[in-house]
């Protein structure tokens, strides 16, 4: 059904499947707006529902295009493909239903992507990777309840790359396991140095449900560290819910089991099904930081609603609500107001390396406790 649509769409071009969902168009014009209608066409008939079996299946798709000859490397037909496989790519960035002509950046990432995934094969037995970590406070008595650990990666030619970039392509090339792997290790080690009270939040990535034993992963971490589970808290996004959901919720639950708290992060963006938070019994759910900039624009109420309800089923279901992204006292007083208690940001502080949050935890201790009126010397020790 798919190809027929597709066929009608990319009329008078020459359709073929290359393999899996991928297929490909060949058009015999070089206008741009030619190519740019019938790009829209396809997208528009292919994201119309199919009726299979009497059921509802919905699809998407996603167009890159490339000419010849200005695109192709050389007159090897390979090379306009090559080309418009990575407008393919770059459409796919820009998010659903998009179309992208090639430019000659999306080589440029290419290159440089391709290059991150070799050196990222490297990394950890090289000691390139590092953990930072940022305080999650509890607004309501100032307490730090838990510690994110952010992944940092130093390489010696490139520089220091953000996770945002390095981590999507650690997750294609699947070297993300091995360094979950040393994140976890080196979290649950760094934590054992902290106050009890305080947790250690690790974020985790999909495949790291799928390749791997995760569960067996943890056990160990937490055994080789000597960290009692209760403080190790784990980080997913729903993304990891959409696929393998049966296999992935019953990992959560065998984690669980273990006594590790669970986290959902980045809540608010994407899906956002609720169900989610009906399918497992979360401990946490952190709202996306996109609210708490929204809450700052001209039309606030939106923002600080979802907001409030999220809090409010939090309360309900149990689970600690967190805002990230605080970044300045009217943020932290505006969600104050929405009766939210976790909170996270550069106010309290920006993620920092692990001798100085040990620092920063035991000043907080020390400030709480002479706030409360407690001895000196018991502060200082604290
Ligand atoms: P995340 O888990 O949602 O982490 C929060 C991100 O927000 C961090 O970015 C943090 O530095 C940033 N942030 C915290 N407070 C503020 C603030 O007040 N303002 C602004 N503008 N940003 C703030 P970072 O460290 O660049 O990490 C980005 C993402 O990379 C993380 O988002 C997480 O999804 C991923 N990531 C980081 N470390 C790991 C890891 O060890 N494993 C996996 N799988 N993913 C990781
Ligand atoms: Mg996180
Ligand atoms: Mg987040």
């Amino acid at each position: 059904m798919a190809g027929e649509r597709l066929r009608a769409a990319a009329e008078p071009g020459f359709v073929a499947r290359f393999g899996g969902d991928e297929f490909s168009v060949l058009l015999p014009t070089a206008n741009l707006k030619r190519i740019e209608e019938i790009g829209a066409a396809i997208i528009r008939a292919l994201s119309q529902p199919f009726e299979i079996d009497a059921r509802i299946v919905r699809i998407g798709a996603s167009v890159g295009a490339a000419i010849y000859p200005d695109d192709a490397a050389d007159d090897a037909p390979e090379s306009l493909i090559k080309a418009a496989d990575m407008a393919l790519y770059g459409a796919k960035a820009a998010g659903r239903g998009a179309m992208k002509f090639f430019a000659e950046e999306m080589a440029h990432a290419v290159r440089r992507r391709r290059q991150l995934g070799e050196e990222l094969r490297k990394a950890v037995a090289r000691g390139e990777m590092s953990l930072v970590y940022q305080p999650i406070v509890d607004i309501a008595d100032e307490s730090v309840t838990a510690v994110e650990a952010l992944l940092r990666w130093t390489h010696p030619e490139f520089g220091a790359v953000g996770p945002g970039e390095f981590v999507p392509v650690a997750e294609e090339n699947a070297t993300i396991v091995e360094i979950g792997d040393f994140v976890l290790r080196q979290a649950c080690r760094d934590a054992l140095s902290w106050p009890d009270s305080v947790r250690v939040a690790v974020n985790l990535s999909a495949l790291q449900f799928e390749r791997g034993d995760l569960v067996a992963t943890v056990t160990a971490a937490l055994a080789e560290s000597g960290l009692p589970a209760y403080r190790l808290e784990l980080e997913i996004t729903e993304t990891i819910l959409i696929c393998n959901h049966e296999t992935v919720l019953t990992t959560l639950n065998r984690l669980h089991g273990l006594g590790v708290h669970v986290a959902l992060d980045d809540f608010g963006t994407g899906y956002s099904s609720l169900s989610y938070l009906n399918d497992f019994a979360f401990d946490k759910v952190k709202v996306d930081q996109s609210f708490v900039r929204a809450i700052g624009a001209p039309d606030n109420a939106k923002a600080a609603s979802i907001i409030r309800a999220v809090n409010a089923i939090g309360r309900d279901l149990r689970m600690g609500v967190v805002v990230e992204g605080i970044e300045t006292q009217d943020q932290l007083s505006a969600i104050q107001a929405l009766g939210v208690r976790g909170a996270q940001g550069y106010f309290f502080s920006r993620p920092v390396p692990a001798a100085d949050i040990g620092v920063y935890l035991l000043k907080r201790m020390a400030e709480r406790a002479r706030r409360a009126g407690a001895p000196r010397h018991r502060a200082e020790a604290g």
